[in-house]
């Protein structure tokens, strides 16, 4: 026997883990808000990289729009699995958002080698860098830009208690000091130093590895169907609890942005199917209350031995 407890995609699902609506919206905005910050100064960068030449300031510029684009790919996933599901596509389109991630790696990491490549040459003594007086100004504007969308996160993370958004400020703080390496690097190279350009390129070409190192690894967790053990040790606790189950088994995996569980239950063979049924639903409530993450429930009975 089995019994499904579905909840809508995005009834209570939080984009950054908090529950409450106004909270979540508040964590949406702040996210949304952070990412257009983010993309100007990314764009700003990119323009005063390609007219002084400064590979650490493009290098930082790949980095900021990066992040761009995984924020992008939440938001964008976010909205497809609101999508229901149809009878081609039974568990609906979760997997889009790790469809569209597996694209936004790609790019970075492509990002990653092209930044890389550019600092080795300017290294090597091909290219110079000009008009540096423009380029702090890129380097500053990159570091007020992550300053400012750090501390705005961190005072919304703060204010609803998201602990998602408090450690993406503290992702924002770190960058701030990616673009104080390109501006480093620039000071460096009006004091003469003409290699502290390139040696700040190759820094920063390290932030960018770092943001594709943790994209990655990120997407094959899901891809791979991993979750954290606690979920299951969890499930399996309160199922557990749930007088009349003498034993059970639990599985879970995330499609997406849905966290699927799978419980078996042993129960006394005598039972009823009725009483089972009962007994199932019981289950999939404190499975719910303990695990409130968990978008879809599956209960299966099994006859005690
Ligand atoms: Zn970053």
């Amino acid at each position: 026997m089995h019994l499904v407890a579905g909840r809508k995609a995005g009834e209570s699902a939080g984009l950054v883990g908090v529950d409450d609506a106004g909270e979540r919206r508040a964590a949406n905005r702040a996210v949304g808000f952070s990412a257009v910050g983010l993309a100007v100064t990314g764009l700003a960068e990119l323009v005063i990289a390609r007219v002084t030449g400064s590979v650490g300031l493009l290098g930082d510029a790949f980095h900021n729009l990066s992040d761009v684009s995984t924020s992008l790919v939440v938001f964008l996933g976010f909205r497809i699995s609101r999508r229901t599901a149809s009878e081609r596509y039974p568990y609906g389109l979760d997997r889009a958002e790790d469809l569209a991630g597996l694209g936004v790696a790609a790019v970075i990491w492509a990002s990653a080698v092209f930044a890389g490549i550019e600092s080795v040459r300017k290294l090597l003594g091909h290219g110079s860098t000009s008009h540096l007086g423009i380029g702090i100004v890129g380097a500053t504007i990159g570091i007020l830009g992550n300053q400012i969308v750090a501390r705005y996160k961190l005072t919304v993370g703060r204010r609803i208690q998201s602990a998602t958004l408090i450690g993406d400020a503290k992702h924002s703080w770190l960058d701030a000091l990616s673009s104080a390496g390109a501006l480093a690097g620039l000071v460096a190279v009006a004091a003469g130093a003409r290699w502290g350009d390139p040696v700040a390129g190759l820094a920063v070409t390290l932030f960018i590895c770092h943001v594709g190192w943790e994209v990655t690894t990120d997407l094959g967790h899901h891809l791979l169907d991993g979750v954290e053990p606690a979920i299951i040790t969890n499930a399996e606790a309160a199922a557990a609890s749930v007088a009349g189950v003498t034993h059970t088994h639990a599985r879970a995996r995330w499609t997406g942005r849905t966290l699927r569980v799978e419980i078996e239950g042993w129960a006394d063979p005598d039972l009823t199917i009725a009483a089972t049924d009962d007994i199932g639903r019981h289950v999939i409530d404190a499975v719910a209350h303990a695990l409130p993450e968990a978008r879809a429930i599956t209960w299966s009975a099994r006859a005690a031995g």
